[in-house]
């Protein structure tokens, strides 16, 4: 396959991506903050940059999926940065969950300097990276997204085009200020389960298949009842996310006070040292108190 791609960023959702763009054929050179992440991919058969820069020399595509808007500009503009050495008419990717506000900055230097830029969050967890099953959700010109679609297909199972640069970062706010408001009181629910005196895994049962019932709710609930934390969806993230989407509610006037109650508790959790867990584990504040 003739397409050369740089993946920025090996965390628990880019080292799958990375993963299966080396199954589907890609040349392939990875580059993460902490190198070591890189092994695996590198024993499959990538190439370690040193640093951004250096994984996006010579990249048709190059792909970003890092933690954060402060993440994301370090390595596409900080020191050793990947646009600097970006090919002229090379495709620039933002994968990660950022703001439409950093999306629409990046876009104008991404232009300035003459490649191409979509932004490409997705949808799914750490499962549904690991098998190509996620819903990629594009901000940007058809044209573009045509050049690269084999890319993204080779780690999802759907692509949307949702229109110019910048709707994708929209959606995806939307989805998971979505999704955190119903983990948040997902929690609280449970924590008054497990105080009321009902037998738990009854409760859960019904609600699970009644109205409240949903695939964040089955999943999300299952391990909070475990108590298995190993991280799918770091619960940091989710704060973060949270507080994005607020802001960009803003923007269009509107004041996303569940929003604010919810991340609360997550900011919570954070404080008391669970940011680095699975975001099920926003519950546990509300045990131990
Ligand atoms: P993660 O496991 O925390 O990985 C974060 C990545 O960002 C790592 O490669 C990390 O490098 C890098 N990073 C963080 N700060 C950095 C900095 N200042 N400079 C350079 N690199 C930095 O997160 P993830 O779960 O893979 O998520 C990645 C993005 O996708 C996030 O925006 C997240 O919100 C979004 N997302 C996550 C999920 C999910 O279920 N996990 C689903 C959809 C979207 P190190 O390895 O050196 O720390």
């Amino acid at each position: 396959m003739a397409e050369k791609v740089a993946f920025l960023g090996l965390g628990t959702m880019g080292s799958g991506m990375a993963a299966n763009l080396l199954r589907a054929g890609f040349s392939l050179a990875v580059y993460n903050r902490t190198a070591a992440k890189a092994k695996p991919l590198i024993d499959a058969g990538a190439r370690l940059a040193s640093t951004p820069a250096d994984a996006a020399r010579g990249a048709s595509i190059v792909i970003s999926m890092l933690a954060d808007d402060t993440a994301s500009r370090e390595v596409w503009l900080g020191k050793d940065g990947a646009l600097a050495t970006a090919d002229k008419g090379a495709v620039l990717i933002e994968s990660s969950t950022v703001s439409p506000a950093w999306i629409a900055e990046l876009a104008v230097l991404v232009a300035q300097h003459g490649a191409q830029f979509l932004d490409a969050p997705v949808t799914g967890s750490r499962v549904h990276a690991e098998s190509a099953q996620l819903s990629i959700l594009v901000g940007g010109s058809e044209a573009t997204l045509n050049a690269v679609k084999p890319v993204l297909q080779a780690m999802s199972k759907e692509i949307l085009h949702l229109g110019p640069v910048g709707s994708g970062a929209k959606l995806k706010l939307i989805n998971n200020f979505l999704c955190g408001v119903q983990v948040a009181s997902l929690a609280e629910g449970l924590a008054w389960i497990e105080r009321s005196g009902l037998d738990r895994e009854k409760a859960l049962a019904f609600l699970k298949t009644g109205a409240p019932g949903s695939p964040v709710f089955g999943m999300v609930s299952a391990r909070m009842v475990s108590q298995i934390y190993s991280v799918n969806f770091m619960l940091k993230l989710m704060a973060k996310d949270l507080l994005y989407a607020q802001n960009e509610a803003a923007r269009c006037d509107l004041d996303l006070t569940t929003a604010q109650t919810a991340r609360k508790l997550f900011e919570d959790a954070v404080t008391k040292g669970f940011g680095g867990e699975d975001m099920a584990s926003v519950i546990q504040p509300l045990r131990n108190k």
